[in-house]
């Protein structure tokens, strides 16, 4: 036992006791050896423990690197109705142009009863400006039009070097006009029928299932389309719905908001839509719907039309779009001072006013000051906003136009443009059902938050339960060293 001279105590004892018995020697023997296995397990022991401690401690890490990689992680709720299981759905339908305060015309009696068991807000103040397709983009991503890019039905963009055009699907459905994400994604699946934006592929995601824009489509086929969704299997199912009716908004247009009868015509129409709908959700015991419009709708006065050929050379800017509003841009950037000063000048005792793009009032939320750059190459140097009702013309580009008797696209703070809703930030409602973890958007923040706190929450707890499974495991170690240095005594 040569390794005996180097044990700790024992080499004081090597010279002076050099008469030992044999039976003495033999006896020490023992106790080395007992203590050297002693050591030996007990080395084997933390050797042990280290490993599963290093072990937790690279799982903990991967963890935490899966979090930070995927901070939208969440667990899906699965839901039961009695005999399907599904996931938490959602329908979100859209009524065009329906005002506010068409709830009050008693025209729509099954809106009513959904509205008595549901939430409802007085009114939804539109984006501005109070046009169809930034609206509904606004809807589905919480970013105003300044943020996710679609500023207007018509919009001129000078990077692009290009113009969209909402009835122009070839040049409308392209990927580069579409800033921000819309709530479809999360790898959950999509049903969408006609909702702006759902035909173009953002961000690389399109809707699971999709129909494109169609005003052939009856209200039957368009519950019909919604119904085949909600019956697919389990696995396949969207947990997304979207669609989409027309009626008010083109009966607003063609006869005005003020023509009681037909109006009332395409209430009924979209409120018999509505009782299929709620019907065939009940059938399949599901219920989460939610009704927006995205503006109102206001009569126009022909006496407050306002030629711009009166004030500016209309030769000197570019097809002027955004009726009511118009959107002026010149041809030249040294012509832009002179235009507004005439504009300025001109709209001095008017009911009318004009802006630069950078003097915008704040409330509009249409800034090319914004840190979102997409706007900024399509907010015409020049806004002029007309009074209710009215709306700017000039004699080239509206040659063959007639002005419609209804109207919207005004000043979304005016009352004819308030649209319904059940909440005051859609978007971050969808979110919330459906347990998606919203981008960064333009609502109210407290809501954004209480989302992200479930996430949070999640992580959090996984997270504590590994510090304590590595606490207790250093519990256990400590208590094998003591154990271990006691036996060894
Ligand atoms: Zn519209």
């Amino acid at each position: 036992m040569s390794t005996n001279t180097k044990n700790e105590g024992s080499e004081g004892s090597e010279g002076s006791e050099a008469n030992d018995t044999d039976g003495l020697l033999s006896g020490r023997r023992e106790v080395d050896e007992e203590s050297q296995t002693l050591k030996k397990e007990r080395r084997n022991l933390i050797l042990g423990f280290l490993v599963i401690f290093m072990i937790l401690i690279m799982l903990l890490g991967t963890l935490i690197g899966i979090i930070m990689i995927f901070p939208n992680y969440h667990v899906p709720i699965i839901y039961s109705n009695g005999t399907h299981t599904f996931r938490s759905t959602v329908l979100l339908i859209s009524f065009d142009g329906f005002r506010a305060d068409y709830l009050n015309r008693n025209a729509t009696p099954y809106i009513s009863e959904f509205i008595n068991n549901g939430i409802k807000a007085e009114y939804m103040r539109p984006s501005f400006p109070s046009n169809t397709f930034p609206n509904h983009y606004t809807i589905v991503t919480g970013l105003y039009p300044e943020s996710h890019g679609i500023i207007d039905n018509v919009f001129y963009d000078t990077v692009l070097n290009d113009t969209f055009y909402y009835t122009d699907p070839k040049r409308s459905f392209d990927s580069k006009w579409w800033g921000g994400e819309p709530v479809i994604k999360d790898g959950q699946k999509s049903g969408v029928s006609q909702w702006v934006g759902s035909s173009s592929v953002i961000k690389g995601i399109s809707p699971t299932y999709h129909y494109p824009f169609n005003l052939s489509l009856t209200t039957q086929e368009k519950v019909s389309q919604v119904m085949n969704w909600l019956d697919l299997p389990f696995d396949e199912r969207p947990t997304f719905l979207a669609t989409y009716t027309n009626q008010v908004d083109s009966a607003g247009h063609t006869f005005g908001p003020d023509s009681l009868m037909e109006i009332n015509e395409a209430l009924f129409q979209v409120d018999n839509f509505v009782r299929e709908m709620m019907a065939g959700l009940a059938k399949r015991n599901l219920t989460d719907i939610v009704n927006v419009s995205d503006h109102g709708m206001t009569t126009s006065i022909p006496d407050k039309i306002i030629n711009l050929e009166n004030y500016i050379n209309i030769s000197k800017v570019y097809p002027v779009v955004g009726y009511p509003l118009a959107e002026i841009r010149p041809y030249l950037d040294s012509e832009i001072q002179n235009i507004y000063t005439d504009l300025k000048n001109a709209s001095i005792g008017q009911s009318w006013d004009c802006y630069k793009s950078d003097e915008i009032p704040s409330k509009y939320h249409f800034s090319t000051n914004t840190s979102s750059s997409i706007s900024s190459p399509r907010i015409a140097p020049i806004y002029c906003l007309p009074p209710l009702g009215g709306g700017f013309i000039n004699n080239r580009d509206f040659e063959n136009e007639t002005i419609p008797n209804g109207t919207h696209g005004y000043d979304n703070y005016l009352s004819d443009m308030r649209a319904i809703f059940l909440a005051s930030e859609v978007y971050n409602i969808i979110s919330r059902i459906l347990h998606l973890c919203p981008v960064p958007n333009n609502g109210t923040l407290v809501v954004v938050e209480v989302v992200m706190v479930e996430v949070v929450v999640i992580e959090l707890i996984v997270v504590i339960a590994m510090i304590v499974m590595i606490v207790m495991i250093g519990l256990i170690e400590l208590i094998a060293l003591i154990v271990g240095s006691l036996q060894y005594r």
